[in-house]
């Protein structure tokens, strides 16, 4: 695309590039071929950085909730305003289909207000005390600067949930964006630059990775760490964060569970997850991946379910009637050869897919394996792409030992009639969030986040406004002397 943009570091209110001028080329995953550039932050600029970081903190936290909630209710509008521009640079850079991309931005626009609205909720609370002259309070802080990593499968959702938090709370921001999708996000700086936020509050940068991460965790001024992607990564930062005794929020990868008893609607299960499982080209961290089926409903399930998979339509998403785009990036499609071939190898039935699409892209077939064996390294690694893995069992406990078996724990999904099994089977899976009988996960206002190797913290929901906030304690005494005096 000749419009693609260069894009551009955003540092204390200023679009530039970096130190040493250094560049960066941007694909596109549909045709393998270079759209643009965008800028590499130098060890200078992550210093520059860090320091209008911690000055825009000492702005930011001044502004009131109220008035932080109308710039930050302008921004939203402003991301609504600009969806066609901001959707159509994500599915050039990131592959999926143009509905979802629109899908993502408008929703990124619901956060963004959502969070603004809970920022002025940010309440303390008062403390019987002891004696009666005294009062005791608790007041929420801003933890200060926060550093946020994101990856390429969200380029608007994995930015804007941990930007809109922090602003709410009245924390600066720096955003390490995804080099790989770098150019929606900056369009979603720019609604918060456009809406009047002040300069050093938000900052962009990209660059290195691992420097940029090693830098900014071990900097004075960062108070807070935020990072979406894989668990080994994650556990790297973590540790890092933890030596520099940072707060953090983790969300990592999942392997979820999907669990159909031979009560549930297994028409409905089947569609519903279907869609589930080859949006984004199954590049999403709840994507479903086990599919467990109870044996009365097996031979049934997969037969709908590979209808299904069967009747999408994969392609470039700019164009009309796309299902599903390509991977993000070629490691994904060596990724998936890998599962595949290995599966296969250890017998698992090859129902649908299992290969690679058109001559340039990066297309993979949307893939349903049975039958898999547990030694199946697709049943222990995150395949994080258009596979779905379904295996028969027997009895309630049987599927919930799978369900549990990985240190993954982020999401799961069940289907059931049975008011009863279904209560129990959220009781007894280990994981941040379950949904049964539909799609409930992911909505500003609801809890999102894992637990186990999945990471901690939660991106959604009032929790993920009090992962910004430090509680203050005050206790006063002499009030009473001075108001009666
Ligand atoms: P990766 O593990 O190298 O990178 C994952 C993300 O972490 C990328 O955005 C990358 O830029 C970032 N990253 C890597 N090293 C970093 C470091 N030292 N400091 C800061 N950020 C760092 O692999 P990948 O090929 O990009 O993705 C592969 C796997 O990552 C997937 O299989 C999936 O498990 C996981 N992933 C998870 C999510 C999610 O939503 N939780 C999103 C993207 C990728």
């Amino acid at each position: 695309m000749s419009n693609y943009p260069h894009v551009q570091l955003y540092i204390d209110g200023h679009w530039r590039e970096g130190a040493a001028e250094r560049t960066l080329p941007v694909l596109n995953p549909a045709t393998g071929e270079v759209m643009g550039e965008l800028a590499c932050a130098e060890t200078s600029d992550l210093e520059e950085v860090a320091e209008a970081a911690n000055r825009g903190f000492d702005v930011w936290r001044k502004i009131s909730a109220f008035d932080r909630y109308k710039m930050m209710r302008k921004a939203a509008q402003l991301l609504r305003d600009r969806v066609e521009t901001v959707a159509q640079l994500m599915t050039l850079e990131q592959g999926k289909p143009l509905a979802e991309a629109r899908m993502e931005v408008m929703a990124g626009a619901d956060t963004i207000d959502w969070f603004a609205e809970e920022g002025r909720r940010a309440y303390g609370r008062v403390i019987p005390a002891r004696q009666m002259d005294v009062y005791q309070l608790v007041i929420k802080e801003p933890v200060g600067p926060v550093a946020a990593f994101t990856p390429w499968n969200f380029p608007i959702n994995q930015i804007v949930r941990k930007l809109s938090a922090a602003l709410a709370a009245g924390c600066s921001i720096i955003v390490k964006a995804p080099e790989e999708t770098p150019a929606s996000p900056a369009e979603l700086i720019r609604v918060f630059i456009d809406a009047g936020v002040p300069a050093g509050v938000v900052n962009l940068v990209y660059g290195d990775p691992a420097h940029i991460s090693n830098y900014l965790i071990a900097h004075p001024a960062i108070r807070k760490i935020s990072f979406t992607g894989s668990t080994p990564v994650g556990k790297q930062l973590a540790a890092m964060a933890g030596q520099h005794m940072k707060r953090m929020t983790m969300e990592l990868g999942g392997h979820a569970p999907v669990i159909v008893f031979n009560d549930a609607d297994i028409a409905l299960a089947a569609k519903t997850m279907a869609a589930s499982k080859f949006r984004n080209a199954g590049q999403v961290c709840v994507s479903p991946t086990r599919f467990l089926v109870q044996e009365g409903a097996f031979n049934e399930f997969v037969d709908q379910f590979v209808m299904h998979a069967e009747k999408l339509k994969v392609g470039n998403g700019m164009e009309a009637g796309i299902n599903m785009g390509p991977l993000a990036n070629p490691r994904r499609v060596t990724a998936m050869k890998n599962l595949v071939a290995d599966a296969a190898q250890q017998n698992a039935k090859l129902k649908t897919g299992g290969k690679p699409l058109g001559t340039a892209g990066h297309f993979w077939a949307p893939t349903v394996l049975t039958e898999l064996p547990l030694s199946a390294r697709a049943m222990t690694e995150e395949p994080f792409g258009p596979m779905a893995l379904i295996n028969p069992f027997k009895t309630f406990d049987d599927a919930v030992t799978e369900a549990n078996r990985l240190p993954f724990g982020l999401a799961a999904y069940a289907w059931t009639r049975s008011a009863r099994t279904a209560q129990q089977i959220a009781a007894a899976v280990q994981t941040g969030m379950i949904t049964i009988n539909h799609l409930g996960l992911g909505m500003p206002e609801t809890p999102f986040g894992g637990v186990k190797d999945s990471g901690y913290g939660s991106e959604g929901g009032s929790e993920a406004l009090e992962a910004y906030l430090n509680p203050k304690f005050v206790s006063q005494a002499g009030l009473s002397d001075s108001l009666s005096g």
